[in-house]
């Protein structure tokens, strides 16, 4: 099934907790993102930004209101449906022992990996810039999707290691997408392709990314601001 169909996401008074009896961490959170919008979000250390993230997969216990996903309440959905659906760019990429293109698919069993062809590999890499460095590492007649990855710390720097994470995204078929940014920070030249990537491959999906500082959201459509578990500011990032 195509669930979700747009991507809009809807939290409405919505406070959550980690465990049934544990602390609230989430307060009175209202936010309506429309599909395909590009939400940055921002906030000190410990304001409920990764926590906000954790609800849309099912990860924390609901206390009031509620989380709409295009008019699905999240509480019917299944933790493992909510899991496939929704892409996560993690904080740390990881890689597995194998090829390219095993690692461009590595959680997903092989009968069950959509049906992503070659070409679309390669049209992947090529957007995140690492198709000509990974054809010019793998032997004279070898396809760079046959290359190994075994030693990929030796084989690409920090931020291509992100760029490869970002074209797995892309060959992704999913109408939302969370990042968690990274907190060492890549460099300029890898932020800016990050941003355009994001702007061009996901330009009809909806991002909501959490960000640690305001130049890698410049151009995003509107920044969400947390304190202590709540929204305490939403605007366009040129006015905060
Ligand atoms: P950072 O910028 O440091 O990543 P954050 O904005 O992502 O911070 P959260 O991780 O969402 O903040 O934390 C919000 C609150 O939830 C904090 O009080 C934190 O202690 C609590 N918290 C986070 N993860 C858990 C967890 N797994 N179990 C219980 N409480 C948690
Ligand atoms: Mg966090």
């Amino acid at each position: 099934n195509s669930w979700p169909k747009h991507g809009a996401i809807s939290f409405s008074k919505f406070a959550a907790s980690y465990s049934e009896d544990g602390k609230t961490v989430l307060n009175n959170i209202t936010l309506d993102v429309q599909p395909g919008e590009k939400i940055g979000l921002c906030g000190r250390t410990g304001s409920g930004k990764s926590s906000l993230v954790a609800t849309l997969f099912g990860l924390l216990h609901q206390r009031e209101g509620q989380v709409m996903i295009d008019d699905v309440n999240t509480t019917e959905v299944s933790l493992s449906a909510l899991g496939s659906k929704i892409i996560a760019l993690p904080q740390e990429p990881f890689f597995l022992k194998g090829t390219v293109r095993y690692n461009l698919m590595p959680w997903i069993p092989e009968d069950k990996r959509p049906a992503v062809s070659d070409a679309q590999m390669k049209l992947a890499l090529q957007e995140v810039q690492l198709w000509d460095k990974l054809s010019g590492a793998a032997e004279t007649g070898q396809s760079a999707l046959e290359l190994s990855l075994d030693n990929v710390d030796s084989l690409l720097s920090q931020g291509e290691r992100q760029l490869f994470c970002l074209a797995r995204a892309v060959l992704m078929d999913g109408k939302i997408v969370v990042l968690d940014e990274a907190t060492s920070s890549v460099d300029a030249h890898t932020d800016a392709l990050m941003q355009r990537i994001l702007r061009t491959a996901f330009a009809d999906r909806t991002i909501i990314a959490i960000a640690h500082r305001l130049d890698t959201i410049l151009d995003f459509d509107r920044v969400v601001v947390m304190d202590a578990g709540s929204i305490v500011e939403v605007g366009v990032p040129g006015a905060l």
